[in-house]
């Protein structure tokens, strides 16, 4: 199938697509079919995937993520370090995910550390504006394991449960990520969603979509989701679930829960960031929004229209946990960039954001400048302690994920990411920042940015080399 290039005016004036030089030409998105069942621990699914070439490459040969098989066992790149084995609640236990057809296909096979990547050859080469759809079939078995992919203790967490295409980059191919115990390893380009999941009635599941259907099916529950314009797209069931509901402008906002005694609080934060986001930077980029409370060892975890958070968290935690990943929704769903090597953009930039609600509504407890004072500690003591360890500190902040230590990561990622927006904002105005992340979104929202993009978007000099010093670690904070 054809890829439909053209922007024919006559189309866009019926659309009421007025003046011609606002008519942007709309590329084709990937497309993800996926129909899954789930039962007992299992999923057994097919992805009907299309790719759309819109580069100027040809290409025999696609590559997918399978981020299952990191819960192998043996696994060199487990997801979880030994710190974390508490995460398996019920001692050690492993998943993975098994294919078992490609189709149509010249064959496939896997690679990656762990099996973590699954290579298809194509039948025929697929050049520039051709397309080629092709069937996954494969079984996720998962871990109990209060993690992204996993049967937790209340939930099943569906995070990165089917393969998807690995970020393609021009010129230099499709980069593969392995799993990493730091961080996201996860990087993706936006497509179109379409999902049917099956699975026992007494399950309740949030999803990243709106939902299309919902029927039963004898003792199961069918339900169908769509989510356009996403780079992923996650699931959690819970047999415990309750829901609360709201409106935030266009966007329903949902919050799934089993224990939160505050819940109406959650709710109600969530739905004012999505309001104060929206209005910082723009607006935001789904039809539907839900916080999940679920098993997970870390405080919480983003995907596109779908977010964790921990069950363990406290309350002042949680609020902290739910604002930090709903900033996500800008800051890696819609706006993305690679989160193996440039990590600190959309952490640092989520930091940014919660400073900044937190500091205009006082009313949630939580103070923004005592969260900067402790950015700026915690580099101080890694700086000392690289110090007097290996004689000088390294705090660049482009090194893949896995060649961080646990600590170190959080604090480049996390605090010198939030630092590094505060020294903007000293150097540049806070209004050049204000007017450079509104333009930085509108730019790049659906798409995948660069360190030197975001930079360009402050339209500042001194912007650039200010957002070089603290990637390669030359900035003295
Ligand atoms: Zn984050």
């Amino acid at each position: 199938m054809k890829r439909i290039m053209v922007c024919v005016m006559a189309l866009a004036l019926a659309a009421g697509c007025l003046p011609f030089s606002a008519c942007s030409v709309q590329k084709q998105r990937n497309i993800y079919k996926i129909f899954a069942e789930y039962a007992d621990g299992e999923l057994q699914a097919a992805v009907e995937f299309s790719f759309f070439n819109d580069t100027e490459e040809a290409f025999d040969e696609l590559k997918f993520q399978l981020y299952g098989n990191a819960y192998r066992e043996g696994a060199q790149m487990p997801p979880l370090s030994a710190a974390f084995a508490s995460a398996y609640y019920e001692g050690k236990s492993y998943g993975q995910m098994e294919i078992e057809s490609v189709s149509p296909s010249a064959g496939w096979e896997l690679s990656g550390t762990d099996g973590t990547l699954l290579c298809v050859r194509l039948e025929e080469e697929v050049y520039p504006d051709e397309s080629v759809t092709l069937t996954i079939e494969y079984t996720l078995t998962l871990a109990k394991v209060n993690h992204r992919t996993g049967i937790a203790e209340r939930a099943v967490n569906l995070g990165n449960f089917y393969p998807i295409l690995c970020a393609y980059e021009r010129g230099k191919g499709f980069y593969e990520c392995d799993y990493a115990q730091n961080g996201d390893p996860f990087y993706s380009a936006c497509a179109d969603y379409f999902v049917q999941l099956k699975a026992p009635a007494e399950y309740v599941a949030a999803s990243s979509g709106q939902t299309v259907s919902a029927s039963a099916e004898g003792a199961s529950k069918v339900s169908t989701f769509e989510l356009k314009n996403a780079r992923d797209f996650a699931i959690v069931l819970s047999k415990d679930f309750e829901v609360l509901q709201t409106q935030a402008g266009d966007t329903q906002i949902a919050y799934y829960y089993y224990s939160d005694e505050e819940a109406e609080k959650t709710l109600r934060l969530i739905a004012d960031c999505i309001a104060y986001f929206s209005k910082e930077y723009g607006a935001y980029a789904y039809e539907t929004y839900s916080l999940v409370q679920t098993g997970f060892c870390f405080g919480g975890m983003e995907y596109p229209g779908l977010t964790y958070v921990s069950d363990a968290l406290s309350s002042q935690d949680k609020l902290y946990a739910a604002a930090h990943e709903t900033a996500h929704q800008w800051w890696y769903a819609a706006v993305g960039n690679n989160q193996d090597v440039d990590a600190w953009m959309d952490e640092g930039l989520a930091e940014y954001a919660c400073v900044q609600f937190f500091a205009a509504r006082e009313e949630y407890g939580i103070d923004a400048d005592a969260r900067i004072r402790a950015a700026r500690t915690a580099m101080n003591a890694l700086c000392n302690v690289q110090t007097q360890v290996f004689g000088q500190a390294d705090t660049s902040m482009n090194r893949p994920l896995r060649e961080y230590g646990a600590y170190e990561y959080v604090v480049l990622a996390y605090d010198k990411g939030l630092l590094l927006f505060e020294t903007l904002e000293d150097a540049l105005g806070a209004s050049a920042v204000s007017a450079g992340l509104k333009r930085y979104y509108a730019d790049f929202s659906g798409k995948t940015a660069t360190p030197a993009d975001l930079a360009a978007s402050f339209r500042r000099a001194g912007a650039l080399s200010i957002v070089q010093s603290f990637v390669d670690g030359t900035a003295v904070l």
